[in-house]
């Protein structure tokens, strides 16, 4: 029987980049390898000019050719149509919460918009968008618990809402859409935080689709937008020129100083991605990930997956263990085996493995087989 060591796991620790862990983080989450490398290698010395990223304006012409490079490559990998523009806005997935209200509330004279409640996130748009309109949720899988996505009739869809809002990944629960409902005229804005640029979308489908930095993109406090141009110009009065996606738009996300280190390092992460091969891939990828992990829960009847199978996401993996105890036990010694920051959201509880494009395939090795091995011993 093996048992776990702190010396084993430092030994494993000094193997990785930079003495790094395995971690786990729902966000802000672990980040590529070679991106954090290119980055540290760079940072004080920008492209030979004796300066950081950090320390040039963000009108210089080295910067804006950053920021240009970052929304032509978002455009590229995820073959984003030429009717739509990207935007970098400060305040995370969060301000778009209001944002997306502020700005889009406004197409239909009668102000209603519908949202689908599919866990923490969603729940917290439709709040955040209450005080703009009529906000009506027309699904939601609260009374099952969140494990599902819930069944959603589009003829219940009222013709004069101005959009549906959706989260595409539930990054709490754990679960995922796999098929976006079809809304006709209907614009559909979608959440898509927790998996962006992690499996290929059909960004068509969607009239806006937003998503903060932290978890498959970069450093926290910025937000990307991808917004179909036919969308712009019916904001509310009130809406502050830093939220107006058509000033934002005409400014080139420049209307004041923007986060100039986090579009970088976005930047980096894309031109990442595109070398190893694009959006696909990095899901070819993604997916063995995630099945490492779910082979472990459907192979065992100790663990007990919280979602139900069909809607599992392959961001964010869900279970839980028989007890309270074999819980803080299973936490304590991946801790150890330097497997980190795995336990669950509060209102959740039990175990949240958050594997977002930044986390290796050995980290979900390494993750898997202590699974197995913490069965083999307590189960
Ligand atoms: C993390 C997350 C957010 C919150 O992002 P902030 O940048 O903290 O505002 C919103 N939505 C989803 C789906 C998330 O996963």
């Amino acid at each position: 029987m093996e048992t776990t060591t702190e010396a084993g796991a430092a030994t494993k620790r000094a193997a990785r980049v930079g003495g790094r862990i395995f971690n786990f983080s729902p966000g802000p989450a672990m980040l590529p390898d070679e991106v954090m490398l290119r980055a540290q290698q760079e940072f004080l010395n920008y492209a030979g000019m004796g300066a950081s990223i950090l320390e040039i304006s963000h009108r210089s012409k080295e910067f804006v050719a950053v920021a240009e490079e970052a929304a032509s490559l978002f455009r590229e990998l995820v073959s984003l149509p030429d009717n739509y523009s990207v935007l970098f806005m400060h305040g995370g997935a969060k301000m778009q919460f209001s944002a997306v209200p502020m700005n889009l509330i406004g197409l239909k004279a009668a102000h209603r918009a519908a949202y689908v409640e599919t866990g923490v996130f969603s729940a917290g748009a439709i709040k955040d968008a209450a005080p703009y309109g009529a906000i009506e949720t027309i699904a939601s899988g609260r009374a099952d618990k969140f494990v599902r996505i819930p069944e959603l009739d589009m003829a219940r869809l009222p013709k004069e809402v101005s959009y549906l809002h959706i989260t595409t990944n539930n990054t709490a629960y754990g679960t995922r859409w796999n098929k976006f409902p079809e809304t006709g005229d209907v614009p559909l804005v979608g959440d898509a935080t927790s998996e962006i640029l992690s499996r290929v979308m059909d960004y068509s489908q969607f009239g806006l689709v937003y998503a903060s930095f932290q978890k498959n993109l970069g450093p926290a406090g910025t937000a990307l937008v991808a917004i179909r141009k036919e969308l712009f110009g019916h904001a509310l009065p009130f809406t502050p020129p830093l939220l107006n996606y058509a000033a934002v738009d005409k400014g080139q996300s420049l209307g004041n100083t923007p986060s100039t280190f986090n579009i970088y390092f976005a930047r980096e992460v894309m031109r990442s991605i595109k070398q190893q091969g694009g959006v696909r891939e990095i899901e070819r990828r993604n997916d063995l990930k995630a099945q490492l992990l779910y082979d472990v829960l459907d192979q065992s009847k100790f663990y007990k997956p919280l979602v139900d199978k069909a809607h599992r996401s392959i961001m964010n993996v869900t279970f839980d263990l028989p007890s309270a105890e074999l819980l803080d036990a299973f936490l304590k010694e991946a801790a150890r085996e330097g497997l980190y920051a795995l336990k669950g959201y509060r209102e959740v509880g039990g175990v949240r493995a958050s594997i977002y494009n930044g986390m290796p395939l050995e980290g979900a090795e390494a993750l898997a087989s202590f699974m197995k091995e913490f069965e083999r011993r307590r189960g």
